[in-house]
């Protein structure tokens, strides 16, 4: 069975000029959608610096206006970048309409936080002039996607790269080649060449030679953690190259008291379930006070076996589309089968009705017998539940990870919230809310193994940018007072 994407290099002899191909795949159905070759890294990056002083050079309101005319471009072409994603990732078609919508919003967004983070100030003193501090873009920045979400996510780094006066190589995921190319096209139609937004296809060869490159001063990547420890030990001599990193989570949902149970169990099964448990904030750990663990867990189960799963396109619409590929989906069950064999206790069985399509059904399992409970990123709809007796065993509990990037409290006191808040390590923490569906006008990373401390969303802007203190006076005034024979 075809998984999602291949990238075929070793299919017969190689001539001198033949090259690696990018081959992605219907998750659904198995159907080719896009066929390339990969990038000419070489081409790409001498590409990118030449374009560059002349992108930079522009006023910042020329680049803030091509960045409103390629929103419209989007807008132009929302319904095919839809479909596009529906199919590439297997997501539910209402879900991708809602990614393009964010790809929209970003805009008015970035423009916004580039003001308010990285505007201009001047510090006025009688003794030494005018103290300015002004941003400078970086240069030549890599975006690598991932292919969960492989328009809104590289567009996140892109829009405000572009605006900050960067020039932008972005990489799609070659899980998700089609839906990035359609992404490229409107930057490009909106009047940012093609050379100043790169479309640059590829996988993990080219992202590893795109971002090593001499020519290229930072990565933008968001993506798994394993690919982001590499990235960082690659570039561990390379101190001049920014890189920020965006990673997975092994997020926690405490639940604790409240009455509100059907509520509840909907913002955790959204939090588990959402995109088919591929988000980066998907909540992975239930934790349950012990004395509601009955009343909670029936309510979750029943909500989730209410959940469909299906093809994109379905009617009535599916919740939950596929996962990405066959690989991810074997994965996944077999993850399933080794917290069933060390302890854990079914409650829900992850089932897969079709062995030759990555279709998966949500899946809930107790862990809380298990003794060593394996500190991964389980990219897919299986939600672990561990019940505690007390709120400081449910904080060590959300704390036991070396991710950090959501977690969330359901019910409990504001008291309760309070501590949860302040010992929780994550960067983001909520309260009666959802782990997914972050904000993006605000910070939006994490900590531990799910980020570099440089989180995007609205503070994409710091990264994009470099600041520059000048102290500046009309004419040269004498400064040494003391000292002089
Ligand atoms: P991935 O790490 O496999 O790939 C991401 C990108 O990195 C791809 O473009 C890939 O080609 C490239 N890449 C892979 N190996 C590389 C290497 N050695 N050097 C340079 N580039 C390399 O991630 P994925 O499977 O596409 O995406 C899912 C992951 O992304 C999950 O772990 C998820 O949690 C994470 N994610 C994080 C966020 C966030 O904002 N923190 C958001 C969405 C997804």
């Amino acid at each position: 069975a075809a998984s999602s994407a291949t990238i075929a290099s070793d299919r017969g002899p190689v001539s001198e000029s033949s090259k690696a191909e990018i081959i992605s795949y219907e998750p659904a159905t198995g159907a080719e959608i896009w066929r390339g070759p990969v990038c000419e890294i070489d081409d790409v990056v001498s590409r990118a610096r030449r374009a560059w002083p002349g992108w930079a050079a522009q006023p910042l309101s020329t680049r803030m206006e091509l960045a409103r005319r390629f929103a419209n471009e989007v807008r132009k072409d929302a319904d095919k970048l839809a479909t596009s994603i529906a199919r590439e990732v297997g997501k539910p078609l209402w879900e991708a309409n809602a990614e393009v919508e964010q790809v929209i919003n970003k805009v008015e967004v970035s423009i916004r936080a580039y003001a308010e983070r990285t505007s201009q100030r001047k510090l006025d003193s009688a003794l030494q002039g005018t103290m300015a501090v002004r941003h400078k873009p970086h240069g030549v920045l890599v975006v690598l996607g991932p292919y969960n979400y492989p328009a809104h996510l590289p567009n996140a780094h892109i829009v405000p790269a572009l605006i900050a006066g960067n020039v932008v190589i972005f990489k799609p995921s070659e899980k998700a080649p089609a839906s990035g190319e359609i992404l490229a096209r409107c930057f490009n139609r909106a009047g940012i060449s093609a050379a100043v937004m790169q479309f640059a296809p590829g996988g993990p060869t080219e992202g590893q030679a795109l971002i090593s490159h001499d020519g290229v001063d930072g990565v933008l990547f968001t993506g798994s953690a394993n690919t982001g420890i590499a990235i960082n030990r690659r570039l561990a001599t390379r101190p001049d190259k920014m890189v920020a990193l965006e990673m997975g989570g092994n997020n926690a949902m405490v639940m604790w008291d409240t009455p509100k149970l059907t509520d509840a169990a909907a913002l955790i099964v959204q939090s588990a379930f959402a995109t088919t448990g591929q988000r980066c904030t998907a909540a992975r750990r239930l934790i349950v006070k012990n004395s509601m663990y009955d009343a909670v867990i029936s309510e979750v189960k029943a909500l989730a076996d209410r959940v469909i799963f299906g093809a994109p396109f379905d009617e009535p619409a599916p919740f939950m589309g596929p996962v990405i590929d066959n690989a991810a989906a074997d994965g996944l069950s077999e993850s399933f089968l080794y917290l069933m064999s060390n302890g854990g206790k079914a409650i829900k069985h992850l089932v897969r009705p079709d062995e030759s399509l990555p279709f998966l059904s949500p899946a809930i399992i107790d862990t809380t017998a298990m003794k060593d409970r394996p500190d991964v990123e389980l990219f897919g709809p299986i939600l672990q539940v561990i019940r505690v007796e007390d709120f400081d065993e449910a904080i060590a509990e959300t704390n036991n990870t070396r991710f950090g990037l959501a977690a969330s409290l359901i019910g409990g006191t504001p008291q309760e919230y309070n501590k949860f808040w302040a010992n929780a390590r994550a960067g983001l923490v909520n309260w009666n809310r959802a782990t997914v569906n972050p904000s993006h006008a605000a910070p939006m990373g994490g900590i531990g193994l799910s980020g570099n401390h440089r989180p995007t969303g609205y503070y994409a802007a710091d990264y994009c940018a470099y600041p520059v203190a000048s102290g500046e006076m009309e004419q040269p005034r004498a400064m040494i007072g003391v000292g002089l024979k």
